[in-house]
Protein backbone atom coordinates (compact mmCIF):
# COMPACT_ATOMS: atom_id res chain seq x y z
CA UNK A 1 0.00 0.00 0.00
CA UNK A 2 1.56 3.28 -0.66
CA UNK A 3 0.87 6.69 1.33
CA UNK A 4 -0.32 9.97 0.25
CA UNK A 5 0.28 12.70 2.59
CA UNK A 6 -1.47 15.79 2.21
CA UNK A 7 -1.30 19.48 2.39
CA UNK A 8 1.23 19.25 5.18
CA UNK A 9 3.85 21.99 6.25
CA UNK A 10 7.09 20.36 4.76
CA UNK A 11 10.38 21.18 7.35
CA UNK A 12 12.83 19.69 5.65
CA UNK A 13 16.23 21.20 6.48
CA UNK A 14 18.11 18.65 4.45
CA UNK A 15 16.59 20.88 1.76
CA UNK A 16 15.86 23.92 3.14
CA UNK A 17 11.97 23.27 2.76
CA UNK A 18 9.67 24.85 4.87
CA UNK A 19 6.30 25.09 2.42
CA UNK A 20 2.86 23.62 2.25
CA UNK A 21 3.09 20.75 0.24
CA UNK A 22 2.00 16.80 -0.34
CA UNK A 23 4.29 13.66 0.01
CA UNK A 24 3.80 10.40 -1.39
CA UNK A 25 5.35 7.33 -0.59
CA UNK A 26 5.50 4.45 -2.77
CA UNK A 27 7.28 0.86 -1.93
CA UNK A 28 8.56 2.45 0.84
CA UNK A 29 10.25 5.19 -0.11
CA UNK A 30 9.87 9.35 -0.86
CA UNK A 31 8.15 9.01 -4.68
CA UNK A 32 7.70 12.60 -4.52
CA UNK A 33 7.06 15.73 -2.21
CA UNK A 34 5.37 18.17 -4.44
CA UNK A 35 2.36 20.48 -5.00
CA UNK A 36 -1.78 18.66 -5.13
CA UNK A 37 -0.11 15.13 -6.17
CA UNK A 38 -2.69 13.28 -7.85
CA UNK A 39 -2.56 9.74 -6.97
CA UNK A 40 -4.82 6.43 -7.58
CA UNK A 41 -4.91 3.51 -5.03
CA UNK A 42 -3.08 5.10 -2.10
CA UNK A 43 -3.91 5.63 1.11
CA UNK A 44 -4.50 9.52 2.25
CA UNK A 45 -3.02 10.67 5.30
CA UNK A 46 -4.57 14.54 5.26
CA UNK A 47 -2.65 16.75 7.41
CA UNK A 48 -3.78 19.54 7.12
CA UNK A 49 -2.51 21.58 10.36
CA UNK A 50 0.65 19.82 10.71
CA UNK A 51 4.04 19.34 10.47
CA UNK A 52 5.86 16.80 8.27
CA UNK A 53 9.68 16.41 8.87
CA UNK A 54 11.91 13.81 8.23
CA UNK A 55 11.45 10.84 10.23
CA UNK A 56 13.34 11.80 13.82
CA UNK A 57 16.56 9.46 14.45
CA UNK A 58 17.46 8.60 18.50
CA UNK A 59 21.54 8.14 18.54
CA UNK A 60 21.22 7.00 22.34
CA UNK A 61 18.85 4.93 23.78
CA UNK A 62 18.21 1.28 25.72
CA UNK A 63 16.72 -1.26 24.43
CA UNK A 64 17.39 -3.49 27.61
CA UNK A 65 16.56 -6.99 25.54
CA UNK A 66 18.63 -8.90 25.60
CA UNK A 67 18.34 -9.53 29.66
CA UNK A 68 16.46 -6.47 31.30
CA UNK A 69 13.12 -7.24 29.94
CA UNK A 70 11.03 -6.41 32.54
CA UNK A 71 12.37 -2.58 32.28
CA UNK A 72 11.79 -2.33 28.53
CA UNK A 73 12.04 -5.04 25.37
CA UNK A 74 12.65 -3.76 22.02
CA UNK A 75 8.64 -4.40 20.83
CA UNK A 76 7.93 -1.90 23.91
CA UNK A 77 11.09 0.51 23.19
CA UNK A 78 10.34 1.32 19.95
CA UNK A 79 6.28 1.47 20.52
CA UNK A 80 7.49 4.55 22.68
CA UNK A 81 9.75 5.47 19.54
CA UNK A 82 7.56 5.94 17.15
CA UNK A 83 4.85 7.85 20.14
CA UNK A 84 7.87 9.99 20.45
CA UNK A 85 7.96 10.84 16.69
CA UNK A 86 11.24 8.31 16.10
CA UNK A 87 11.59 6.11 13.10
CA UNK A 88 14.81 4.74 13.95
CA UNK A 89 16.89 4.53 17.03
CA UNK A 90 20.39 3.07 17.78
CA UNK A 91 20.66 0.69 20.29
CA UNK A 92 23.10 0.58 23.09
CA UNK A 93 25.55 -1.89 23.77
CA UNK A 94 24.97 -2.36 27.62
CA UNK A 95 22.35 -5.19 27.55
CA UNK A 96 22.38 -8.41 29.31
CA UNK A 97 24.94 -10.21 27.85
CA UNK A 98 26.15 -6.97 25.91
CA UNK A 99 26.25 -6.71 22.38
CA UNK A 100 29.60 -7.70 22.21
CA UNK A 101 29.72 -10.14 19.54
CA UNK A 102 27.91 -10.75 16.51
CA UNK A 103 25.20 -13.48 17.56
CA UNK A 104 23.78 -10.60 20.09
CA UNK A 105 23.74 -7.80 17.25
CA UNK A 106 22.38 -10.53 15.56
CA UNK A 107 19.19 -11.11 18.20
CA UNK A 108 18.57 -7.45 18.00
CA UNK A 109 18.23 -7.31 14.23
CA UNK A 110 16.09 -10.43 14.28
CA UNK A 111 13.50 -9.42 17.00
CA UNK A 112 13.53 -5.98 15.94
CA UNK A 113 12.46 -6.85 12.54
CA UNK A 114 9.63 -9.78 14.22
CA UNK A 115 8.50 -7.39 16.96
CA UNK A 116 10.19 -3.38 16.53
CA UNK A 117 7.76 -0.52 15.62
CA UNK A 118 10.47 1.46 14.01
CA UNK A 119 14.18 0.80 12.80
CA UNK A 120 16.69 -0.36 15.12
CA UNK A 121 20.43 0.36 14.43
CA UNK A 122 22.41 -1.72 17.09
CA UNK A 123 25.12 -0.12 18.55
CA UNK A 124 28.11 -2.40 19.14
CA UNK A 125 30.64 -2.69 22.20
CA UNK A 126 34.09 -1.34 22.50
CA UNK A 127 35.42 -4.08 24.51
CA UNK A 128 34.10 -7.55 25.34
CA UNK A 129 31.96 -7.82 28.04
CA UNK A 130 31.87 -3.80 28.52
CA UNK A 131 35.44 -4.36 31.06
CA UNK A 132 37.82 -2.38 29.34
CA UNK A 133 40.13 -4.48 28.87
CA UNK A 134 40.36 -6.60 25.34
CA UNK A 135 39.09 -5.05 22.63
CA UNK A 136 35.78 -6.74 21.15
CA UNK A 137 35.87 -8.10 17.60
CA UNK A 138 34.63 -4.76 15.86
CA UNK A 139 35.01 -5.82 12.54
CA UNK A 140 32.76 -8.81 13.60
CA UNK A 141 30.36 -6.05 14.87
CA UNK A 142 30.45 -3.92 11.77
CA UNK A 143 29.43 -6.78 9.41
CA UNK A 144 26.71 -7.92 11.70
CA UNK A 145 25.34 -4.48 11.30
CA UNK A 146 26.43 -2.51 13.58
CA UNK A 147 26.72 1.55 12.73
CA UNK A 148 28.91 2.46 15.87
CA UNK A 149 30.60 1.51 18.74
CA UNK A 150 30.26 2.37 22.34
CA UNK A 151 30.83 0.55 26.34
CA UNK A 152 28.40 3.46 27.02
CA UNK A 153 26.85 2.82 30.28
CA UNK A 154 31.12 3.62 31.29
CA UNK A 155 33.88 4.61 29.66
CA UNK A 156 36.46 3.79 27.66
CA UNK A 157 39.00 4.20 30.81
CA UNK A 158 42.27 2.41 28.66
CA UNK A 159 43.54 5.18 26.72
CA UNK A 160 45.20 2.52 24.69
CA UNK A 161 42.29 0.37 23.45
CA UNK A 162 40.62 3.96 22.78
CA UNK A 163 43.35 4.49 20.61
CA UNK A 164 43.04 1.15 19.22
CA UNK A 165 39.45 0.85 18.87
CA UNK A 166 39.68 4.71 16.87
CA UNK A 167 41.92 2.90 14.50
CA UNK A 168 39.64 -0.12 13.76
CA UNK A 169 36.48 1.59 13.75
CA UNK A 170 38.03 4.62 11.27
CA UNK A 171 38.62 1.50 8.62
CA UNK A 172 35.50 0.41 9.07
CA UNK A 173 33.95 3.48 8.48
CA UNK A 174 31.97 3.73 11.81
CA UNK A 175 32.17 6.27 14.85
CA UNK A 176 33.38 5.39 18.40
CA UNK A 177 30.66 6.97 20.55
CA UNK A 178 32.25 8.14 23.86
CA UNK A 179 30.61 7.88 27.70
CA UNK A 180 33.01 10.46 29.41
CA UNK A 181 33.50 10.36 32.93
CA UNK A 182 36.39 9.76 35.17
CA UNK A 183 35.04 6.95 37.43
CA UNK A 184 37.89 7.70 40.47
CA UNK A 185 36.54 11.66 39.80
CA UNK A 186 33.48 10.15 40.39
CA UNK A 187 33.59 8.01 42.81
CA UNK A 188 30.09 7.43 44.93
CA UNK A 189 29.10 10.66 42.71
CA UNK A 190 24.83 10.89 42.38
CA UNK A 191 24.89 14.43 41.51
CA UNK A 192 26.63 17.39 40.04
CA UNK A 193 29.23 18.80 41.99
CA UNK A 194 28.67 22.04 43.30
CA UNK A 195 26.06 24.53 45.54
CA UNK A 196 23.49 22.36 45.03
CA UNK A 197 25.27 18.88 46.22
CA UNK A 198 27.09 20.73 49.17
CA UNK A 199 23.44 22.43 50.40
CA UNK A 200 21.92 18.49 50.27
CA UNK A 201 25.37 16.86 51.41
CA UNK A 202 25.23 14.79 48.45
CA UNK A 203 28.15 13.03 47.14
CA UNK A 204 29.38 14.89 43.84
CA UNK A 205 30.34 14.42 40.03
CA UNK A 206 32.41 17.03 39.08
CA UNK A 207 32.31 18.61 35.24
CA UNK A 208 36.23 17.85 35.76
CA UNK A 209 35.20 14.66 35.32
CA UNK A 210 33.46 14.36 31.58
CA UNK A 211 35.87 17.13 30.92
CA UNK A 212 39.03 15.35 31.36
CA UNK A 213 37.98 12.41 28.79
CA UNK A 214 36.68 14.77 26.48
CA UNK A 215 40.11 16.12 26.40
CA UNK A 216 41.57 12.82 25.95
CA UNK A 217 39.27 11.72 22.94
CA UNK A 218 39.80 14.85 21.04
CA UNK A 219 43.39 14.22 21.49
CA UNK A 220 42.99 10.79 20.72
CA UNK A 221 40.63 11.84 17.55
CA UNK A 222 43.17 14.04 16.44
CA UNK A 223 46.14 11.70 16.40
CA UNK A 224 44.06 8.77 14.86
CA UNK A 225 42.05 10.98 12.07
CA UNK A 226 39.16 8.90 13.74
CA UNK A 227 35.67 9.99 14.38
CA UNK A 228 34.92 10.41 17.86
CA UNK A 229 31.41 10.74 19.06
CA UNK A 230 30.73 12.21 22.34
CA UNK A 231 27.32 10.66 24.28
CA UNK A 232 25.35 13.08 26.25
CA UNK A 233 27.77 16.21 26.19
CA UNK A 234 26.90 18.04 29.59
CA UNK A 235 29.01 20.25 30.60
CA UNK A 236 30.37 24.02 29.49
CA UNK A 237 34.05 22.56 29.19
CA UNK A 238 32.98 19.82 26.72
CA UNK A 239 31.23 21.74 24.84
CA UNK A 240 33.76 24.21 24.19
CA UNK A 241 36.35 21.34 23.81
CA UNK A 242 34.60 20.23 20.48
CA UNK A 243 33.74 23.71 19.68
CA UNK A 244 37.74 24.38 19.27
CA UNK A 245 38.51 20.70 18.14
CA UNK A 246 36.27 20.98 15.42
CA UNK A 247 37.62 24.31 14.22
CA UNK A 248 40.68 22.40 13.96
CA UNK A 249 39.31 19.74 11.89
CA UNK A 250 39.41 17.13 14.15
CA UNK A 251 36.30 15.06 13.43
CA UNK A 252 34.43 15.13 16.87
CA UNK A 253 30.22 14.89 16.96
CA UNK A 254 28.50 15.69 19.83
CA UNK A 255 24.76 14.66 21.52
CA UNK A 256 23.04 16.62 24.22
CA UNK A 257 19.62 15.54 25.96
CA UNK A 258 16.94 16.99 26.52
CA UNK A 259 16.85 16.48 30.45
CA UNK A 260 20.27 18.54 30.14
CA UNK A 261 19.24 21.05 28.12
CA UNK A 262 15.35 22.02 30.21
CA UNK A 263 16.93 21.28 33.60
CA UNK A 264 19.26 22.26 36.18
CA UNK A 265 20.68 20.28 39.49
CA UNK A 266 18.97 22.93 41.50
CA UNK A 267 16.02 20.19 40.90
CA UNK A 268 17.40 17.64 42.67
CA UNK A 269 16.05 19.77 45.81
CA UNK A 270 12.94 17.49 45.58
CA UNK A 271 15.23 13.86 45.95
CA UNK A 272 13.14 12.48 43.01
CA UNK A 273 15.12 9.55 42.05
CA UNK A 274 13.58 10.72 38.49
CA UNK A 275 16.60 13.22 38.40
CA UNK A 276 19.32 10.57 38.74
CA UNK A 277 20.91 10.20 35.80
CA UNK A 278 24.40 9.95 34.25
CA UNK A 279 26.00 12.71 33.49
CA UNK A 280 24.14 14.09 36.05
CA UNK A 281 21.94 18.24 35.74
CA UNK A 282 24.45 20.24 35.92
CA UNK A 283 24.70 24.09 37.19
CA UNK A 284 22.87 26.48 35.11
CA UNK A 285 26.08 27.68 33.68
CA UNK A 286 26.55 24.37 32.47
CA UNK A 287 22.84 24.39 30.73
CA UNK A 288 23.33 27.70 29.31
CA UNK A 289 26.49 26.62 27.60
CA UNK A 290 24.53 23.53 26.03
CA UNK A 291 22.16 26.50 24.98
CA UNK A 292 24.88 28.29 23.28
CA UNK A 293 26.21 24.99 21.44
CA UNK A 294 22.71 24.72 20.27
CA UNK A 295 22.09 27.68 18.64
CA UNK A 296 25.69 28.33 17.04
CA UNK A 297 25.80 24.54 15.42
CA UNK A 298 28.52 22.71 17.88
CA UNK A 299 25.67 20.12 18.65
CA UNK A 300 24.91 18.11 16.34
CA UNK A 301 22.23 15.85 17.44
CA UNK A 302 19.60 15.86 20.52
CA UNK A 303 19.22 12.30 22.00
CA UNK A 304 17.60 10.86 24.56
CA UNK A 305 19.71 8.31 26.67
CA UNK A 306 16.42 7.00 27.06
CA UNK A 307 16.96 4.27 30.00
CA UNK A 308 13.98 2.57 31.13
CA UNK A 309 13.73 1.50 35.01
CA UNK A 310 11.54 -0.32 36.81
CA UNK A 311 8.92 1.33 39.41
CA UNK A 312 10.54 -0.34 42.21
CA UNK A 313 14.18 -0.29 41.20
CA UNK A 314 13.76 3.28 41.26
CA UNK A 315 11.40 3.97 44.17
CA UNK A 316 14.20 4.13 46.74
CA UNK A 317 16.26 6.43 48.58
CA UNK A 318 18.24 8.79 45.91
CA UNK A 319 21.92 7.38 46.60
CA UNK A 320 19.96 3.99 45.85
CA UNK A 321 18.65 4.38 42.77
CA UNK A 322 20.05 3.44 39.56
CA UNK A 323 20.91 6.22 37.18
CA UNK A 324 18.85 7.25 34.18
CA UNK A 325 15.21 8.56 32.91
CA UNK A 326 13.21 7.90 30.00
CA UNK A 327 13.01 10.08 27.21
CA UNK A 328 11.52 8.90 24.03
CA UNK A 329 7.99 10.33 24.09
CA UNK A 330 8.89 13.65 25.77
CA UNK A 331 11.96 14.62 23.65
CA UNK A 332 10.34 16.11 21.23
CA UNK A 333 7.81 18.20 23.56
CA UNK A 334 10.35 19.46 25.96
CA UNK A 335 12.60 20.93 23.23
CA UNK A 336 10.23 22.62 21.29
CA UNK A 337 9.05 24.66 24.54
CA UNK A 338 12.85 24.94 25.66
CA UNK A 339 14.35 25.69 22.31
CA UNK A 340 11.80 27.29 20.16
CA UNK A 341 9.13 28.64 22.21
CA UNK A 342 11.70 29.79 24.16
CA UNK A 343 13.70 31.80 21.11
CA UNK A 344 17.13 29.61 21.19
CA UNK A 345 16.91 28.35 17.63
CA UNK A 346 13.83 28.05 14.98
CA UNK A 347 11.78 25.06 14.15
CA UNK A 348 13.88 24.05 11.05
CA UNK A 349 16.91 23.79 13.14
CA UNK A 350 15.31 21.40 15.87
CA UNK A 351 14.27 18.90 12.96
CA UNK A 352 17.86 19.27 12.19
CA UNK A 353 18.92 18.25 15.69
CA UNK A 354 16.45 15.41 15.68
CA UNK A 355 16.60 14.12 12.20
CA UNK A 356 19.42 15.45 9.55
CA UNK A 357 21.61 15.50 12.39
CA UNK A 358 21.56 12.08 13.88
CA UNK A 359 21.46 10.74 10.45
CA UNK A 360 24.69 12.44 9.46
CA UNK A 361 26.50 11.74 12.58
CA UNK A 362 26.52 8.12 11.93
CA UNK A 363 25.91 8.13 8.23
CA UNK A 364 22.80 6.52 8.93
CA UNK A 365 19.87 6.38 5.85
CA UNK A 366 17.14 8.93 6.25
CA UNK A 367 16.99 12.49 7.91
CA UNK A 368 15.92 13.70 4.35
CA UNK A 369 12.72 13.51 2.82
CA UNK A 370 14.32 13.77 -0.94
CA UNK A 371 12.98 11.49 -3.58
CA UNK A 372 14.45 7.97 -3.33
CA UNK A 373 15.30 7.93 0.47
CA UNK A 374 13.27 6.12 2.71
CA UNK A 375 9.50 7.02 3.92
CA UNK A 376 10.29 7.95 7.19
CA UNK A 377 8.04 10.71 8.37
CA UNK A 378 7.07 12.35 11.90
CA UNK A 379 3.91 14.63 11.32
CA UNK A 380 3.83 17.19 14.49
CA UNK A 381 0.96 19.43 15.64
CA UNK A 382 2.37 22.70 17.32
CA UNK A 383 -0.59 23.21 19.29
CA UNK A 384 -1.69 20.14 20.61
CA UNK A 385 -1.58 19.87 24.40
CA UNK A 386 0.51 17.13 25.93
CA UNK A 387 0.06 16.12 29.47
CA UNK A 388 2.52 14.55 30.86
CA UNK A 389 1.49 11.22 33.45
CA UNK A 390 3.06 8.21 34.71
CA UNK A 391 -0.27 6.60 32.90
CA UNK A 392 0.98 8.53 29.39
CA UNK A 393 3.54 6.57 28.38
CA UNK A 394 3.98 3.92 26.03
CA UNK A 395 6.94 2.65 27.35
CA UNK A 396 6.80 -0.19 30.12
CA UNK A 397 8.30 2.38 32.57
CA UNK A 398 7.73 6.00 33.62
CA UNK A 399 10.68 7.00 35.49
CA UNK A 400 10.66 11.13 33.62
CA UNK A 401 11.88 14.00 34.77
CA UNK A 402 8.95 15.69 33.02
CA UNK A 403 5.92 13.81 34.84
CA UNK A 404 3.32 16.84 35.73
CA UNK A 405 4.34 19.10 33.05
CA UNK A 406 1.75 20.53 30.43
CA UNK A 407 3.37 20.89 26.95
CA UNK A 408 2.40 22.29 23.78
CA UNK A 409 3.65 20.87 20.46
CA UNK A 410 3.99 17.04 20.31
CA UNK A 411 4.30 14.49 17.24
CA UNK A 412 1.06 12.92 16.20
CA UNK A 413 2.05 10.03 14.07
CA UNK A 414 4.97 8.45 12.62
CA UNK A 415 5.52 7.00 9.34
CA UNK A 416 8.01 3.86 9.24
CA UNK A 417 8.74 2.85 5.28
CA UNK A 418 5.45 4.20 4.61
CA UNK A 419 3.40 2.47 7.37
CA UNK A 420 1.50 4.43 9.40
CA UNK A 421 3.02 3.05 12.64
CA UNK A 422 1.80 5.01 15.30
CA UNK A 423 -1.05 7.99 15.65
CA UNK A 424 -2.74 9.72 17.81
CA UNK A 425 -5.90 10.79 15.42
CA UNK A 426 -6.91 7.29 15.33
CA UNK A 427 -5.98 6.33 19.30
CA UNK A 428 -7.40 9.26 20.65
CA UNK A 429 -10.95 10.05 21.50
CA UNK A 430 -12.12 12.80 18.31
CA UNK A 431 -13.14 15.50 20.75
CA UNK A 432 -9.83 15.08 22.52
CA UNK A 433 -8.21 15.48 19.21
CA UNK A 434 -9.83 18.65 19.12
CA UNK A 435 -7.48 20.69 21.60
CA UNK A 436 -8.29 23.92 20.60
ZN1 LIG B 1 26.20 7.04 28.73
Amino acid sequence: MNLLITNARVVDPSQELDTTLDILIEDGVIARVDRRIKAAHVETLDATGLVATPGFIDLHTHLREPGQEHKETIATGTRAAVAGGYTAVSAMANTVPPNDERAVTEMVRAEAARNGSCRVYPVGAVSKGLLGEEMAELADLRAAGCVAVSDDGKPVWNAQLMRRALEYCSMLGIPVIAHEEDANLNEGGVMHEGFTSTLLGMRGIPAASEETLVARDVILARLTGAHVHIAHLSTAGAIDAVRRARAEGVRVTCEVTPHHLALGDDAVQSFSTNLKMNPPLRAEAHRRALLEGIADGTVDAIATDHAPHHFDEKNVEFELAPFGVIGLETAFAVCYRQLVLGKVIALPRLIDLFSCGPARVFALPGGTLKTGSLGDVTLLDLAARYDVTRDSFVSKAANSPFVGESYQGRPVATVVGGVVKHDLRTTSSPKKRKHK
